[in-house]
């Protein structure tokens, strides 16, 4: 096959030689190539047996024949009789009526399909399993010749896999924005030059030594001696090391090796191995195992080809992965203009890291990993959740646009900053910002919020790999306190569990997380780990005005329990001669419906209420926030929903209480409006947020906005949406869209 690169003519030419070779080898009647184009059809590209005439004009969807099953489903067939498979369908202008036997395997790399190999036989025998293996192997090949483009012509230049057409990804904001940048890839993809051993026994030692460093590397980690005192991590870690030191593992790399493929395309079969069964596998152990095993294959992968694998972040570097912790992405930090998935979801990690650092993301973005090559130019539009990679002209052009729009609203956003959210008919919002990393901090000066409204303190916790200690929390908070200059910030006590899991803290097995063992549970189930936070936050606070609220409070009894903690902590503070906080407020956030019926004495007692929104929500109409499936069926401004608010902006309001809002709703103009009309006073959001809200409800009337939902939900409304919407266009509120 080697060779067969080597020698002169074009990339038909070369196709055409490849499946004669195949053909005559495997003493096969017909071999056929064919290769993706575009998302969805396969073309038959070359093929020794068949008819010739149907080269470029016999074409297949995925899924459609056995050509196109074996594409969607990633396997291979192996069958006697085409006729009598499952999906069968015959191609009249190929003459393949005449063949009985079929064996077809995908062209795969990395877990995209490029094309389908196949061999057919007139005599009806099943292929051996010899036979099949040999298949793999040459496909391997053929995948990276395809990735190299080496059966492309000019004309040609949109077969799948030549990665240079236009390709649009369609999937989920994750904080909005437009960026227009550069690809760079998290795990770059190594371009294996040359997929064929030239010398077996050299591939052989250098995969031995390869996986020798590797488990070093590996062993050291669980002895702690390359990220401390490994703890509890240490079961993840041990099934690291049982997979570095599988010997199928190895032994099916150096069976590659034999039968002719280079080191790193050995590494990658397995690694597309394990990436197909990890599409099938639903079960989230198995997956994070398997997800581990990628891992180590990559790492396998920079030992063989060396940091050379490792690209410098360029300049307008948008960031192209399947997926992302929150430590690594902030490791490039503003570096990036923006970041597109192919998993993820709105409440996870990365997410809230993107948000905190304003860069534009979209996530699910299916495809864009394996389609994305570094350098590659991409769009990213954060509003829609979509991205360009390649864009046309037209796409760019549009673009553009849109983004010296967005600069244009920027500067108005800009002359708002220093002017306060009072609605047309007098009302007074006070707009704050959600924080949770020292990098926030800036843009409470810039975006003009009034304060910090939610600073989710588990964000520092969550990026390290041990419980930062007392002294480490409290020179936090202090250095928060100092930057807010004496705008308040709300603390928020520790809220872990559910999706936000510590490594570092040994937690049960549950089955349902999001009604599981969290955040104020945990806080009284283990009160050191609050006590310890609460006298960070009094020691930070060096005298100074303190604020501090609990997350998912569902009872009173809980929030009257952690409030004793503080309490007690104030006077241990008091007596041991430390300097208190000169007035302090404890609040709780509303995130569960039973805490809106709690006695009056909670609305009495509590200084203040935040509805958190994202949890809340999920809670009230039992839709799992993290689920897209669920997820966006339920809207803020359902009519159940906003009569939920009303009742808990009536008992707030009754007792005397400040309430606000800090769910990511909060920071939509459409639902701020909403929000402010029901009565809450205090809007918490994201610093990007503050100046479109503002600047809608400087533009409205909100007992319009009031008149408008009362007159919706007396008529039996099931949704507030359209009537306000409608409202705020006429009244020129919000633009539309
Ligand atoms: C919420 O649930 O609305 C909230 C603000 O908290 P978090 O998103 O951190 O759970
Ligand atoms: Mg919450």
């Amino acid at each position: 096959m080697a060779a067969v690169m080597a020698e002169p003519g074009g990339p038909q030419e070369r196709l055409d030689r490849i499946v004669r070779l195949i053909a005559e080898s495997m003493r096969t009647d017909v071999c056929s190539i064919y290769l993706r184009r575009g998302e969805r059809t396969l073309e038959l590209c070359a093929t020794h047996g068949l008819k010739a005439s149907a080269v470029h004009a016999a074409r297949l969807r995925v899924g459609q024949g056995l050509v196109g099953l074996i594409a969607q489903r990633a396997e291979p067939i192996n069958t006697a009789e085409a006729m009598n498979e499952r999906g069968f369908q015959y191609l009249p202008e190929t003459g393949e009526e005449e063949y009985h036997a079929f064996a077809g395997v995908p062209i795969q790399r990395l877990g995209a399909v490029l094309g389908v190999l196949v061999v057919q036989n007139r005599a009806s025998r099943v292929f051996t399993e010899d036979e099949m293996h040999g298949l793999e192997v040459i496909a391997m090949v053929l995948a990276e010749m395809t990735e190299l483009g080496a059966f492309l012509s000019e004309a040609d230049a949109d077969v799948a896999g030549a990665h240079r057409r236009p390709f649009y990804a369609r999937g989920v904001s994750g904080q909005e924005g437009a960026a227009m940048g550069v690809v760079h890839l998290h795990e770059p993809r190594v371009a294996v030059q040359n997929p064929v051993a030239e010398d077996p026994a050299v591939e052989r030692a250098r995969l031995e030594a390869a996986m020798e460093a590797l488990r070093g590397e590996v062993d050291r980690m669980v002895t702690g001696d390359l990220v401390g005192n490994p703890g509890e991590h240490r079961d993840v870690l041990e099934a690291y090391r049982m997979f570095a030191h599988d010997k199928g593992w190895l032994r099916r790399m150096l069976e590659s090796i034999d039968r002719g493929l280079s080191a790193e395309v050995a590494v990658e079969r397995e690694q597309t191995a394990a990436r197909a069964r990890l599409e099938r596998v639903a079960d989230p152990y198995l997956r994070e195992r398997l997800h581990d095993l990628d891992d180590l294959a990559n790492r396998l992968m920079r030992k063989l080809v060396g940091d050379g694998g490792r690209e410098p972040v360029p300049e307008n570097a948008v960031l192209v992965a399947r997926n992302i912790g929150p430590g690594d992405l902030l490791e490039y930090g503003r570096k990036l203009k923006g970041v597109v998935l192919e998993e993820g979801s709105i409440g996870s990690h990365a997410a809230i890291v993107a948000r905190a650092l304003g860069i534009p993301m979209v996530l699910q973005a299916a495809g864009v990993a394996a389609e994305a090559r570094p350098g590659d130019v991409i769009l990213v539009d954060g509003d829609l959740g979509v991205a360009h990679l390649r864009p046309e002209d037209s796409v760019l052009a549009a673009f553009r646009e849109k983004m010296e729009m967005r600069a244009q609203a920027q500067e108005l956003y800009e002359s708002l900053r220093d002017k306060p959210a009072v609605s047309l008919d007098g009302r007074r919002i006070a707009l704050m910002m959600n924080a949770g990393l020292m990098t926030d901090l800036p843009s409470l000066e810039s975006s003009g919020a009034e304060g910090v409204g939610l600073y989710r303190t588990e964000l520092q916790f969550l990026i390290r790999s041990t419980v930062p200690r007392r002294s480490e929390q409290a020179a936090l908070y202090s250095r928060v306190l100092d930057a807010a200059r004496g705008k308040p910030v709300v603390f928020r006590t520790l809220d872990i569990g559910s999706d936000k899991v510590l490594p570092y803290l040994q937690r049960p097995e549950e089955p349902n997380p999001a009604l599981g063992w969290r955040a104020i549970r945990i806080s009284l189930d283990r009160p050191m780990i609050l006590r310890m936070q609460i006298q960070s936050l009094l020691r930070g606070a060096r005298g100074r005005p303190l604020r501090v609220m609990f997350p998912l409070v569902a009872q009173a009894a809980e929030y009257f329990a952690a409030r004793d903690m503080v309490l007690e902590e104030v006077e241990n503070e008091r007596a041991r001669g430390r300097p208190v906080p000169s007035e302090l407020r404890i609040g709780a956030m509303l995130e569960t419906p039973s805490l809106a019926f709690a006695p009056d004495a909670f609305f009495r007692e509590a200084d203040f209420i935040s509805i958190g929104g994202n949890d809340l929500k999920q809670f009230f109409f039992a839709a799992d926030r993290e689920n897209e499936l669920v997820r966006r069926r339920y809207d803020t401004l359902d009519a159940a929903y906003l009569r939920f608010v009303d009742l808990i902006v009536r008992r707030c309001a009754e007792a005397g209480t400040e309430l606000s809002y800090c769910g990511e709703d909060a920071g939509r103009p459409l639902e701020a409006l909403a929000l402010a009309a029901m009565g809450v006073r205090v809007l918490s959001m994201r610093p990007a947020s503050v100046g479109p809200v503002k600047s809608a409800i400087r533009a409205a009337r909100l007992d319009e906005a009031r008149a408008v939902i009362d007159a919706a939900l007396a008529e039996g409304a099931a949704t507030l949406r359209e009537a306000l919407t409608r409202w705020a266009a006429e009244a020129g509120v919000v633009r539309p869209g």
